[in-house]
């Protein structure tokens, strides 16, 4: 899963969109509970094995990135990808069959996470993309919202989590959303939670986080680096190689509707 983390600070509210969890103790006992070959797997794979939790679906990584067992077996030749250093990643999968039009839907959400859906579907297609999303009010889609209630842990409240593409080639299916209070307020802000939404779903088509080499660039707190894979990450031409302050996909929020940059829109062009 990957999770938007919001930091909570003394002062109340800097939400940070990602993913500090080793200051969690739970976290340390999970991570106890994962197999040594599993922690091989994803450290192959070029994520963080010190804040890995055992979720239904996988694992999370990074604070809002599930990786699936077929995730895990399906570690690419090495060799063939080239490791950037701190923009524009993408996974080994990506969506395929291109054009493509994605269907979403939300399942037991008020409105604000309706709506904020609602502004995710228009904020990719305005980039007039090969890849196109549709939101649907019933039915099967392809990408589900759903709720999930959880309080803040160490300091740290996820505010989403979502998947990478599938080894078909098909997106993500599922984005899940808090919808406890400490994670969006009491009268959740649309347009912030729908940035939210738009970041899971950059996921859920493959892009990993931009400053994945050290998420404390939008997190905070001291450099976390990702480990030395070479495997995962491939470098998207056109981007740059330095920080970029305001990716939509960097692991933490800043606890405010933050969208494409021109960066973030040359990565898509490139990919979609
Ligand atoms: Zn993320």
């Amino acid at each position: 899963m990957n999770s938007l983390y919001k930091a909570l600070t003394a002062a109340g509210v800097v939400a940070l969109l990602v993913v500090g969890c080793k200051k969690e103790s739970r976290t340390t006992t999970e991570t106890k509970e994962i197999s040594q070959e599993t922690l091989s797997k994803i450290k192959s794979l070029g994520f963080g094995t010190a804040d890995v939790r055992k979720v239904t679906e996988g694992y999370l990584v990074e604070g809002d990135i599930v990786l699936t067992d077929e995730n895990l077996d399906n570690v690419p030749p090495m060799g063939i990808l080239r490791v950037g250093t701190s923009e524009q990643y993408r996974t080994t999968n990506l969506v395929t069959k291109l054009p493509r039009t994605i269907t979403v839907t939300t399942s037991g959400l008020t409105q604000p996470y309706i709506d904020g859906t609602i502004q995710t579907v228009t904020r990719y297609n305005n980039l007039n993309l090969q890849i196109k999303f549709q939101y649907i009010s019933s039915g099967t889609a392809d990408i589900t919202i759903v709720g999930f209630n959880q309080g803040p842990s160490g300091g740290y409240i996820t505010l989403g989590s979502s998947g990478f593409p599938t080894k078909r080639g098909n997106p993500y299916s599922q984005v899940k959303m808090n919808t406890n209070q400490y994670a969006y307020g009491t009268n959740p802000d649309p347009t912030y939670v729908g940035s939210v939404i738009q970041h899971e779903i950059g996921h859920c088509i493959g892009f990993r986080h931009t400053d994945y080499m050290d998420r404390s660039y939008s997190c905070g707190g001291s450099a976390s680096n990702e480990g030395a894979s070479n495997v995962g990450a491939v470098h998207i031409p056109g981007t740059p190689t330095g920080p970029d302050a305001n990716s939509w996909m960097l692991a933490c929020s800043n606890g405010k509707d933050r969208t494409f940059n021109a960066n973030d829109k040359t990565a898509l062009n490139y990919l979609y």
